[in-house]
């Protein structure tokens, strides 16, 4: 099947095979507002946007019922629209930001939900805290009042092999747990945000809860 039709298809047949504990991220980067409408005729889904003028293009062609999480790369000059037009932040990995975020949302009377991206590969062109920095970081977020801190997301290198994937998502799960049992105050580190269309499954068997989906939704993008 192709085209609006097809990417609501592919929604109801993805969600059908996921636990319950497991939520969509429907990876929405150069998406219309229809291709995300049409997704989420299939089921209840989370909208991902990488970039704010995505976002801003496709707001209010969406109804507000579903939640929109930022999965991209996030500049600081960039937050305070950011933070009225979404619901949970993916990627913080700096306290900068983190400190951003938290001024801005003091403006609007509002509490962000972030998660903390972690470089589980290492890889030095992709952002994200190396593993071993996450808990210095976690304690200097953790305070600030318009920030909550609820897991981590990690990318893992690409490879193309998902089972290449497992050793980062599993170290990434085990640093969760690890964060959480520090017991900081206003910290629950429930969530974790890993796996993509090739590596969903195996993210999942390493205790996933939030799975972050493009191609085998809305097909192959056309740069
Ligand atoms: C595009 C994107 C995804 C989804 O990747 P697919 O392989 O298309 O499923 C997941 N996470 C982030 C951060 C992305 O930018």
């Amino acid at each position: 099947m192709s085209g609006l039709a097809g990417i609501t298809a592919r929604v109801e047949a993805l969600l059908a095979t996921l636990p319950a504990t497991v939520s969509v991220v429907a990876a929405a980067k150069t998406r219309t507002a229809d291709e995300i409408n049409a997704a989420l005729a299939g089921g209840p889904l989370i909208i991902g946007q990488n970039y704010l003028q995505d976002a801003i293009a496709t707001r209010d062609q969406v109804p507000r019922s579903a939640p929109w999480h930022f999965i991209g790369h996030l500049q600081r000059r960039k937050v305070r629209a950011v933070v009225e037009l979404v619901d949970m932040i993916e990627t913080v990995d700096s306290l900068r930001l983190a400190e951003e975020i938290d001024k801005r949302c003091a403006d609007l009377g509002k509490v962000m939900p972030v998660l903390l991206e972690v470089n589980s590969g290492r890889e030095p062109q992709k952002s994200g805290i190396l593993p071993e920095q996450a808990e210095s970081l976690l304690r200097e977020i953790a305070p600030l009042p318009h920030v909550r801190v609820e897991g981590l997301m990690t990318m893992g290198p690409f490879t193309g092999d998902p089972e290449a994937a497992r050793p980062y998502y599993r170290t990434t799960c085990q640093l969760a747990h690890h964060l959480d049992s520090l017991g900081l105050p206003g910290v629950r580190m429930h969530r974790l945000s890993m796996g993509m269309t090739n590596s969903y499954e195996v993210a999942i068997e390493e205790g996933a809860t939030l799975i972050r989906i493009g191609t085998m939704l809305f097909g192959e993008r056309t740069p």
